[in-house]
């Protein structure tokens, strides 16, 4: 790879991140990491992704700007199609808001297919052709690759396996539509569940944790959440079959989730589809930063 340095945003539910991606010949680098609350309100996150630009122009030389976004993302035209979890108004063209505004050129592409493209640069993925991506964050996003190449659909909606129903009568979605699979997996899912069992608030992040550590009530948690992951991995497995699953994403960073989905997913998965390997991503949090570097 040749050496440049790419301005690269992660934009999702809860946060914006942002640094600059220096592309080197065996790997990357990322300065001026920084790590923003994503705004509430409507046309605020543009403004404010707007500021980071200007903000980074001052101090910086880059060659270009690359912006992952968690939602159905129109990559060819810059349009941001909807995203259910970030408050951007439907058919935002956000490339030509950027180029109008600040006078910055920017690609964008969907946050997990920005991750895809990384895990395969950098990743454990490289020697696969068609793969499954996931990543778990405040919902569920999802990529296929197939034959080397992603697959978008026909309309920008090929793997969004978060709103994969899982429960037609189930909990509601940010989507409309009612028992998604991230309304039981994801990040606020698991958050959601334990404050229905313990109406106490914590964090997705400290229940994996605890859970981990033998605390009861925690572990409680994580294994339902894992119950309703193994049902969405069979879906998966059963309808895609893949070579490979790599998962990636805060809510699985503690392995003990994705080993007790694992077990579940051999019992219920159809036999040939015992085959698949289902990984856990290692480029960690970064991962969608660097993709969108590499747009
Ligand atoms: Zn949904």
């Amino acid at each position: 790879m040749k050496n440049k340095k790419i301005l690269a945003f992660d934009i999702g539910g809860t946060k914006i991140a942002s640094g600059i991606v220096e592309f080197k010949k065996d790997g990357y680098q990322i300065f001026d990491y920084q790590k923003n609350a994503t705004p509430k309100d409507k046309k605020e996150v543009v403004q404010r992704l707007m500021e980071l630009i200007v903000y980074y122009k001052k101090g910086n030389s880059f060659n270009r700007t690359g912006i992952g976004i968690a939602g159905q993302i129109d990559h060819e035209n810059g349009i941001i199609k909807h995203t259910p979890n970030i408050n951007i108004p439907d058919n935002t063209n956000l490339k030509k808001i950027i180029k109008e505004t600040i006078g910055e050129n920017v690609e964008i592409e969907n946050d997990v297919k920005c991750f895809a493209l990384s895990e395969n640069v950098f990743g454990r993925v490289k020697k696969y052709h068609n793969v499954v991506y996931l990543a778990i964050g405040t919902g569920i996003g999802g990529a296929i690759e197939i034959d080397d190449k992603l697959y978008r659909g026909e309309n920008n909606i090929a793997g969004e396996f978060g709103h994969m129903v899982i429960d037609s009568n189930g909990k509601k979605c940010a989507c409309g539509n009612k028992g998604c699979w991230e309304q039981y997996v994801a990040g606020r899912a698991i958050e959601k569940l334990y404050f229905e069992l313990y109406k106490q608030k914590k964090k997705a992040k400290e229940i994996a944790i605890d859970s981990a550590r033998g605390v009861k009530k925690d572990k409680k948690v994580i294994k339902q959440a894992s119950s309703y992951f193994a049902t969405g991995l069979v879906n998966i497995i059963n309808t895609i079959n893949p070579e490979v699953i790599v998962i990636g994403g805060s809510v699985i960073k503690q392995d003990e989730i994705l080993k007790l989905a694992k077990k579940e997913v051999l019992k219920k998965v159809l036999i040939p589809g015992k085959k698949t390997i289902i990984l856990k991503s290692k480029l960690g949090n970064e991962a969608t930063l660097v993709g969108a570097g590499l747009l």
